[in-house]
């Protein structure tokens, strides 16, 4: 008979319930433990009522969710349409690439979560949820690895499954006028009707802002167009978005999925360009080629034949740079909703959006002078590219500078940030000064390092082993880590994403979980990045 392994499973958002998923798939009879520090497992992160409102959406719609027990849209036509209703949705109108509240996402994961873990129970798999419980340091012993929380010490476990997901800054570290992140607290905060400033223009910005006008009027749709109707006690609110560069990101597109695949940028073309002297330009040929053969008039248009890794980006993003950020909103809302439509697919997105998969394998494998080259220009082309997000949230930051309410301010390369106690400043290097009274960075997820892992034991021998980045195998296992090597599996996206800076979303979850139940029956381990 085979033995029964012990896992534990620190989170339980997306990746922590794949992972569940995977192992059950993986043949084995199993003894899991789920912790989870939230009130209720399941839910996640982005998903969860304490960072996300009604109002913020989910970038991913039901196609491209990998279905745990069921897809979405099949969970979404068994909601009663009274709670369908209380997230904005019609019953009649749910289909598969509609975005929704992230809030009901979260309702979904957490539903199949307690599904799959009654169909495992059916199937003779012992499975534990612990929630309310936050773990606070992993430690080995001879028999295995262990997870301390607040009350006792478990184990011992065959393999500790680390998917903690975010690392935002505390609650505590935001004040009433400044807040590291959007998910500080700003959610339940109150904000009065100043000038308030968000560093930033993603989805994340977005967010922020909906959090803060949403306390000052309301969103009314009125014969297919969306307005805002400030209170009039809140005339003085006003809303400034920033970046370097000062453009809105774009939206959200159609294309093909799953996706079709590349003819020159393959796994084997790229790891050729690793042998190459150059390999960033190398690899930035094949891009060339690629783009080139999915949409010629695009390459012409851009130059593309004469541009290089380096100046490409420029050549992309000049013609956004140079026009009102707001009409070309404006216009490129309404084409991908004339392509949504029409189910039209403009080549050179569908080509970058498929091509930026391939080329974060080799990311890591890049020379510094070219890692260094590839973050400061082709990883911001992808980056717009992928992030594209929901019509609606376009829709809205519209209806929200036709109240007179938003602007956008473009910082330049060059900039400086004061926090004061009352107000946060922004110097230019033109010198001009911008003043506000509330201040909201919506950066984004950083890349972690060993040094921000919040588990002491680990942390420790991680750095006792010279492993400022944690280093990883295909299954997520830790490589020279003591006795922690190839028990513990870290699927925290913040520590992956040095090597993998695209490492995010749903789908990126669900693979990683299927690496490390796959590694759960094979012996043999290689890096993940070589
Ligand atoms: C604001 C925001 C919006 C996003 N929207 C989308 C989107 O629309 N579509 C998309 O595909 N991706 C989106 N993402 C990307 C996101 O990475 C993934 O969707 C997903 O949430 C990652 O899942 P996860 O399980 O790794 O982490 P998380 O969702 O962060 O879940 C981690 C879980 O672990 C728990 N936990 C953490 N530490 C401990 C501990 N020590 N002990 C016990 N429990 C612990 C947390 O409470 C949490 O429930 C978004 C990210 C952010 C930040």
């Amino acid at each position: 008979m085979t033995a029964r392994r012990a896992v534990a499973i620190i989170g339980t958002g997306p990746t922590g319930i794949y992972s569940l998923k995977h192992l059950l798939g993986a043949g084995l009879p199993l003894d899991v433990t789920l912790y989870e520090r939230g009130p209720r497992a399941g839910i996640g992160m982005p998903y969860s009522p304490q960072t996300a409102n009604k109002s913020m959406l989910a970038n991913i719609a039901s196609i491209e969710i990998p279905p745990v027990v069921s897809t979405y849209l099949e969970w979404l036509e068994a909601q009663p349409p009274a709670r369908l209703a209380s997230y904005g949705l019609d019953p009649e109108d749910l289909d598969d690439r509609q975005f929704t509240p992230r809030l009901l996402l979260g309702e979904y994961f957490r539903d199949q979560l307690l599904d799959l873990v009654e169909d495992a129970r059916a199937a003779g798999h012992r499975i534990a949820i612990h929630e309310n419980t936050e773990v606070l340091d992993i430690g080995t012993g001879e028999e295995g690895l262990t997870a301390t929380t607040l009350a006792v010490r478990d184990g011992p476990f065959d393999r500790v499954i680390v998917a903690t997901g975010h690392q935002f800054p505390d609650v505590d570290e935001a004040t009433r006028t400044y807040f590291p992140s959007p998910w500080s607290g700003l959610i339940e905060a109150a904000i009065p009707a100043v000038r308030v400033g968000i560093m930033g223009t993603s989805l994340s910005s977005t967010d922020a802002a909906m959090a803060v006008v949403n306390q000052h009027g309301r969103f009314r749709s009125r014969n297919g167009t969306l307005r805002f109707d400030l209170d009039p006690a809140s005339s003085d609110l006003e809303v400034v978005l920033m970046s370097r560069t000062g453009v809105l990101p774009e939206a959200d597109f159609y294309c093909p999925i799953p996706y079709e695949p590349l003819t020159f940028v393959t796994g084997p073309a790229l790891a050729a360009c690793l042998k190459t002297s150059k390999p960033l330009d190398a690899a930035f040929d094949l891009i060339k080629d690629e783009i080139t053969q999915a949409d010629p008039a695009f390459a012409l248009r851009l130059g593309l034949k004469s541009l290089t890794a380096d100046s490409f980006p420029n050549a992309y993003f000049a013609s956004r740079e140079t026009s009102d950020p707001f009409e070309w909103a404006r216009r490129n809302l309404q084409e991908v909703e004339y392509n949504k439509a029409h189910k039209i697919t403009v080549a050179w997105r569908y080509a970058l959006l498929r091509i930026h998969e391939e080329v974060e394998d080799i990311v890591a494998d890049l020379p510094e002078a070219d890692r260094e080259r590839f973050d400061s220009g082709l990883k911001k082309v992808f980056v717009d590219n992928y992030a594209a997000v929901p019509s609606e949230s376009i829709r809205r930051l519209l209806a929200l500078r036709d109240a007179g309410i938003l602007s956008l301010l473009t910082l330049g390369e060059d900039y400086e940030l004061d926090r004061e106690e009352s107000v946060t400043r922004i110097t230019r290097r033109d010198g001009q000064v911008d003043t506000f009274e509330v201040f909201i960075d919506a950066r984004g997820q950083k890349a972690l390092t060993s040094e921000d892992l919040p588990f002491p034991s680990l942390r420790r021998t991680l750095l006792e082993n010279g492993q400022e980045i944690p280093d990883v195998s295909q299954d997520y296992s830790l490589i020279e880590a003591g006795s922690y090597t190839g028990r513990l599996c870290l699927a925290a996206l913040p520590y992956l994403m040095h090597d993998r800076p695209f490492v995010q979303g749903i789908t990126a979850c669900a693979d990683i979980a299927e690496a490390i139940a796959a590694g759960l029956t094979t012996r043999r381990r290689r890096r993940l990045v070589s």
